[in-house]
């Protein structure tokens, strides 16, 4: 796509993607088409932003990515402020990485959630604000205490994911640049990163289930008989698979799930394509690691997800959080499915940027004193400006004594240019336009 220019200038930046953590930042850098910082940033950031951009193309889209250093809100609110102050002609900013996914939140059938399908927030719910009484926590609930909607741009955009042809096209889309996203990643020797873990790994075990020690062993896991009872540290850190916990006491699961693995055993790739999911996040400074409090939360708030810089973000920057689920917010421990859940959500990403319609930019161009300079040589600068009725491409321009003019404009347009030439520039040199 050739027609997008790599912009001039900060203020020309429209789109931000911010990742949590560092692997949700390399799955989206597999989405870019180009990068513009390969030999060294073009742009700066304002005093007092300590965050690092990474800016490049994706699509049409001229995109900044930043990694934020530290998770939950607090840090990802200060970034946001900090992208704000740096680049003010950012619309939305997408928070793209992995979540925790409610399994049976919606009501219906058809709405159950997968491990690698992609959430994408209608609304963020900060879900641990609020007091905590002896007897109970009480979450504050105001109009105050509540972040807002989004805003209408990004309403519309959203409202749209929600009929029929719009989740149709947003999922085909997704589930295409996944593909392109492991091809790009598979070339650069990446293989098998980011390649569907299988229906066999999607465990959802009932919430009363313990992640502990399960074979004979002499820590507290032992005396773990409740959702009460505390497990040892090792186990906390410990996969499923090297506790022992029973496939026995997994959930049963509805259609979805049956449906992939028909497809898996016909070996048809379409097993790994994602459904995506419109609905409320719960975003908080703790992750969930508790199915039953999960189950709680999600039936209070109606939220399908649990994540933890969505809500930092949101206060400070219009904003879309996009996350791919990859695992059901429980004590359970399997990291097998964070970078294809990372992948799923970026190419989500991908699919909803090609839904979003850019919005006419009215440049106010404020010219830096250094561009008028048309060639600098040692201490000499000589600038110029040429104002004519017929300049054009191939004109030449040529250098003279005359300091009293500036830079080059015909109606509108700016021609800009920097000559650094050793000892050769001197004076009757030509230049073309
Ligand atoms: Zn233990
Ligand atoms: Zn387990």
């Amino acid at each position: 796509m050739a027609s997008v220019k790599k912009p001039s200038q900060r203020e020309d930046f429209e789109i931000v993607i911010i990742c949590g953590l560092s692997l949700e930042f390399n799955a989206v850098s597999f989405l870019f088409d180009e990068f513009w910082d390969e030999d060294g940033d073009h742009y700066g950031r304002s005093s007092g932003d300590v965050n690092h951009y990474t800016t490049g193309r994706i699509g049409r889209y001229s995109v900044l990515l930043t990694l934020l250093a530290h998770m939950g809100k607090t840090h990802a609110a200060s970034a946001a402020a900090c992208i704000r102050s740096s680049y003010g002609g950012i619309r939305p900013a997408l928070l793209v990485g992995i979540c925790g996914g409610v399994p049976h939140a919606a009501s219906g059938e058809d709405d159950e959630i997968l491990l690698g399908d992609v959430i994408i927030s209608k609304t963020v719910v900060q879900y641990d604000f609020g007091r905590l009484n002896p007897h109970k926590f009480i979450r504050m609930n105001t109009f105050e205490d509540n972040l807002g909607r989004p805003n209408k741009d990004i309403r519309n955009l959203l409202v749209t994911f929600e009929t029929d042809i719009g989740l149709e096209r947003l999922q085909r889309r997704t589930a295409y640049f996944l593909k392109q996203l492991q091809a790009n990643a598979a070339g650069r020797k990446r293989q098998g990163r980011y390649s569907y873990p299988g229906t066999a790994e999607d465990k959802l075990f009932k919430p009363a289930y313990r992640h502990k020690h399960h074979m004979p062993c002499a820590c507290i896991c032992r005396d773990c008989n409740s959702i009460f009872d505390p497990v040892c540290d090792e186990a906390v850190d410990s996969s499923c698979k090297d506790l022992g916990c029973d496939n026995i006491y997994l959930e049963p699961r509805r259609r979805q799930l049956e449906e992939k693995r028909q497809l898996e055993q016909e070996k048809s790739d379409k097993a790994q394509e994602p459904t995506v999911h419109v609905g409320s996040i719960a975003s908080g400074d703790m992750a969930m690691k508790s199915a039953e409090d999960r189950d709680r939360i999600a039936r209070r708030e109606g939220v399908i997800a649990f994540e933890m810089d969505g809500a930092g973000v949101w206060e400070e920057l219009p904003c879309i959080v996009i996350k791919g689920v990859c695992d059901y917010a429980d004590c359970q421990n399997n990291n097998r499915w964070q970078n294809f859940a990372a992948a799923t959500a970026a190419a989500a990403l991908n699919a909803i940027l090609e839904r979003y319609i850019q919005t006419d930019r009215i440049h106010k161009r404020v010219v830096d004193p250094s561009e008028r300079e048309l060639i600098i040589q040692g201490a000499s600068r000589y600038s110029s400006e040429v104002r004519g009725e017929d300049v054009r491409q191939g004109n030449e321009l040529q250098v003279s004594s005359s300091q009293s003019s500036r830079h080059y404009a015909q109606e509108g347009s700016y021609f800009g240019g920097i000559i650094r030439a050793a000892g050769s520039v001197v004076q009757g040199n030509k230049f073309s336009i």
